[in-house]
């Protein structure tokens, strides 16, 4: 199996799903004592988080060119990027290095197709929900894309840094994100997009009737196709 590297830390409560999904993946493909060979830098997720605010993204785009440098140093073969909001600078991080970047919009919207879905609702941060980045990355496949309203957004946003990203788990949270996925598929949504790699720590298929798709694990699921 190849060496997989991962820039991590946005948050570490996602980050320690893909290293336990990656692991597991390897054992459930190779059997036995097997476990996936992996390079992590994991960044200091309060540092990205003020930049995000400050909108200084080439400053961040530089921290996390820096980290990747380093990563495909110490041996990776492949990249990603841990987190569906810092896909903001994943060109600039893929300009850094040689080795292959895995976009987690890219992993997601195949799911997406394969199921044979086109219209889905995607839940994330408000640069994630907002901005062109990765909406746009979504429609490139022919997906299109329904956000939650103002509150909505507003409300799913800070849960994600308020709660999820300091390993909060709340019921009512589940119940009002219930409610967004909901008034997503009144609308016409047939899928919706978890579109946080925390977002999934909450929300179960079970919370849903139409299917969910976690980014995280779509994006582990890319990572050990291409690994091998
Ligand atoms: N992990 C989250 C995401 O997938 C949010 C944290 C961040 O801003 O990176 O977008």
């Amino acid at each position: 199996m190849r060496t997989i590297g991962l820039l991590g830390g946005m948050s570490w409560e996602s980050t320690a799903e893909y290293y336990r999904l990656l692991n597991e993946g390897a054992r459930e493909r190779l059997g036995g004592l097997h476990s996936a060979p992996i390079v992590l830098a994991s960044v200091d997720f309060a540092e990205v988080e003020q930049l995000q605010v400050a909108g200084r993204w080439g400053d961040a785009a530089a921290l996390l060119a820096d980290r990747a440098r380093g990563v495909e140093a110490a041996g990776a073969d492949l990249l990603l990027i841990c987190t569906n909001t810092m896909h903001k600078v994943a060109e600039e991080v893929q300009a850094a290095v040689a080795i292959p970047l895995l976009h987690i919009a890219d992993a997601t919207a195949t799911a997406v197709r394969r199921a044979n879905l086109t219209r889905v609702g995607l839940l994330g941060t408000a640069f994630t929900m907002e901005q062109a980045f990765y909406r746009d990355r979504l429609a490139n496949h022919g997906l299109q894309v329904l956000v939650p309203d103002d509150a909505e957004r507003a409300l799913v946003h800070r849960v994600i840094y308020d709660e999820l990203c300091v390993g909060e788990i709340r019921q009512e949270s589940r119940a009002a994100y219930r409610q967004v996925v909901g008034n997503l598929v009144e609308r016409g949504a047939e899928g919706v997009i978890l579109g946080c790699t925390e977002v999934e720590l909450l929300l179960r298929q079970e919370d849903s009737d139409v299917p969910l798709f976690a980014t995280t694990r779509l994006h582990v699921q890319a990572a050990l196709d291409a690994a091998g």
